[in-house]
């Protein structure tokens, strides 16, 4: 049922077919993105971030909630979304726990673009803009690096000590982009958000990705095309793109030709489609 696949340092795992269900987990940073499925793997994980509203994204999240408590998660996730979508989830899973029974509890959070949010350690979270017909997000980790400074680069390890006794900076901290999450959106996110084109790996929809959908078709929904990617091959810093969210137009098995056809080489390189082996999406 889920996909796998490896960009750099991270594993991204879980489910998504465009329109039906999204559902992404970064075990290494602990983080899940988007919750329109509910994988038993993903619910121990405490920090979801939410795109948008959109039953795709966050249809599975009271099954998620259930099944945390099952595993003996009795802590309510952290839960990271669109600041104007807040109360209606909050009324939205108030009516669920009653008809449940049972408390539907998250630590809700939301954010505008440009907000940061400290996470655990050297992590935080940056919200960017994404243009969707609803409120909605993409967001950037940024891990921050302590590096030694650069004029004390050669120093003798001693006084290297030495300064730090006595009350000396001697790092700057770095901010590394490693990872970036944009879907359901137009693809001018990528140019008012540089941050995503920088990030260490890219994750962003894709899901139309030849005639079967025209670019004014695609945009008219706010998704991105193929196309619109192919125009921008030259602007990607990533190391690492994956792709996902593909419509149902395609088979999971003839997307990694598609891509081979019509991306720059130097860009398909980077490419990594998120898709399931075989000819049929999962479900
Ligand atoms: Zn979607
Ligand atoms: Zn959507």
């Amino acid at each position: 049922m889920l996909t796998t696949v490896t960009a750099g340092p991270y594993t991204v795992r879980g489910i998504s077919v465009g329109g039906v269900y999204t559902s992404i987990a970064v075990p290494e940073l602990g983080l899940l993105f988007d919750a329109g499925a509910s994988p038993r793997s993903s619910c121990a994980i405490d920090t979801i971030l939410l795109s948008h509203g959109h039953a795709d994204h966050i249809g599975a999240l009271p099954a998620l909630l259930g099944i945390r408590g099952l595993v003996g998660k009795a802590k309510p996730p952290r839960v990271i979304m669109p600041a104007e979508i807040v109360a209606d989830l909050g009324a939205a899973l108030a009516a669920l726990s009653r008809l449940q029974r049972f408390p539907l509890e998250i630590e809700a959070i939301g954010m505008s673009p440009g907000d940061e949010l400290a996470l655990r350690g050297d992590l935080t979270i940056r919200a960017v803009r994404t243009f969707h017909p609803v409120p909605s997000l993409g967001y950037v980790v940024v891990r921050h690096v302590a590096k030694l400074r650069h004029e004390l680069h050669g120093a003798p390890g001693h006084e290297i000590a030495a300064r730090r006794r006595a009350g000396e900076e001697i790092n700057d901290i770095e901010d590394r982009l490693e990872l970036a999450y944009a879907t359901d959106t137009l693809v001018s996110a990528l140019d008012h958000a540089p941050a995503l084109l920088r990030a260490r790996v890219l994750v962003v929809e894709c899901t139309f990705l030849d005639e079967r959908k025209t670019v004014e078709g695609a945009r008219a929904g706010c998704h991105i095309h193929l196309d619109e990617l192919v125009e921008r091959a030259d602007s990607f810093h990533n190391e690492h793109i994956v792709l996902m969210h593909f419509s149902q137009l395609y088979r999971p098995d003839e997307i990694a030709g598609i891509l081979d056809a019509r991306l720059p080489p130097a860009l398909r390189k980077k490419v990594i489609p998120f898709v399931p082996a075989g000819t049929s999406w999962p479900g």
